[in-house]
């Protein structure tokens, strides 16, 4: 029997990032009634990402991250289209390959490339550049207009999205949640999704904490616009550099352990230009477009909560850390797959929230 015959088709998903959007729009196409509570869609870490698809790039180990990581990149190109296709906007899906260039000989690996072949890939690195890797199947999406792709089709889709709404308690009782506390009353639904990112301790006692990340862009110049002179991703030491196909460059990271504590600073900024112009000296003399902040959801070992919960309504989409644009198309397949057709994927079980409490 379809689930959705068993139980009902309403599904509340709490938290309106990528994860939620997008999860939210595979159980509609499934036939389901979804709707999307979200605290605050502007301070969701969709908005504030690189955007890199880098499983590679990030030396990811072997292993079911990896493999949940992988199997999400080959998901992409498929799944942006379909995205695309039902809002009509362009999220920037760009398999533009990534570049680690690296200041210090390491151990080769296959994907090597010697100092003039580095140098030769990428006119204008830093002369202390010895080597570095060559990934090019990772890549990027423009993860700003992605959230906006997938809002639109959400609407398109008729799932209804209530912005500046906090859900405050998730209310329970015998392994089932009878409803949700809200800042607008209680609201009850068959089956709910956390998708809450780094806020998601707030209502489940699980290990998600906030690595605030700050970044910034310049702007290619206008005479230079015609020949973009970085077209790949640079991954270097401590920084990354992600060109746009429209001439802005992306700067990133920090990665700082103060909570939810917002704003960019002078030493988070000052990180960012010296580690981006000693890679790419051509970057100094750009002109800085924008800065910003988000909050990467961070677990103890770096993997997702994906699945079940300790109640059997509630199912948790949460944890992505440093791989949440990435992991979004497998996220809403396994999850939609799981709540709606009650099937659990083996990538699924290393995600486990019960894994940090295994008794
Ligand atoms: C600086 C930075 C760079 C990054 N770069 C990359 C990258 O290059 N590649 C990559 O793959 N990933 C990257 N990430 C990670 C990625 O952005 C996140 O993993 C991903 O956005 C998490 O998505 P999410 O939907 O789970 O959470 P979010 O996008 O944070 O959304 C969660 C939403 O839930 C809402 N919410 C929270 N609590 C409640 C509540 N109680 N009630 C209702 N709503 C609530 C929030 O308001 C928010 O809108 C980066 C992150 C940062 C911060």
């Amino acid at each position: 029997m379809n689930r959705s015959m068993q139980f009902g088709s309403e599904i509340i998903v709490i938290g309106g990032g990528v994860i939620g959007l997008a999860t939210a729009i595979e159980l509609r196409l499934m036939g389901a009634e979804v709707k999307v509570l979200c605290k605050d869609f502007k301070a969701a870490a969709g908005h504030a990402a690189a955007g890199m698809l880098a499983p590679q790039a990030e030396q990811i180990l072997t292993g079911s991250m990896l493999d949940l990581c992988l199997a999400s990149r080959e998901l992409y190109p498929e799944w942006v289209r379909k995205i695309e296709s039902i809002s009509g906007v362009d999220a920037g899906y760009w398999q533009c390959g990534i570049l680690a260039p690296r200041y210090h000989q390491v151990d080769k690996s296959i994907q090597w490339l010697d100092m003039a072949t580095i140098h030769d890939r990428q006119a204008g690195l830093s002369e202390s550049i010895v080597g570095g890797y060559w990934y090019p199947a990772d890549g990027q999406v423009d993860n700003r207009a992605l959230i906006r792709s997938l809002f639109d089709a959400s609407q398109s889709l008729g799932i209804k999205f209530l912005d500046g709404l906090e859900v405050t308690n998730i209310r329970h009782n015998c392994g089932r949640v009878t409803h949700l506390e809200t800042s607008q009353g209680d609201i009850t639904a068959q089956h709910y999704i956390l998708a809450t990112g780094a806020w998601s301790q707030q209502l489940l006692p699980i290990p998600v904490v906030p690595r605030k990340g700050q970044m910034l862009s310049v702007l290619v110049p206008t005479e230079q616009i015609a020949y973009l002179p970085l077209q790949q991703v640079l991954f270097g030491e401590e920084i990354y550099i992600v060109p746009r196909r429209d001439g802005k460059i992306i700067i990133g990271a920090t990665n700082e352990d103060v909570g939810f504590t917002p704003q960019n600073t002078p030493r988070g900024v000052q990180q960012l230009l010296t580690n981006a112009t000693r890679l790419f000296p051509i970057l100094q003399d750009f002109p800085i477009h924008e800065s910003w902040w988000g909050f990467r959801p961070a677990t103890p070992d770096q993997l997702p909560i994906l699945g079940s919960s300790p109640y059997d309504n509630l199912t948790l989409a949460t944890g992505h850390h440093r791989n949440g644009i990435l992991l979004t198309p497998i996220t809403a397949k396994l999850i939609a797959d799981l709540v709606w057709h009650q099937q659990a994927d083996n990538l699924l079980s290393a995600m486990s929230y019960q894994r940090f409490n295994p008794c």
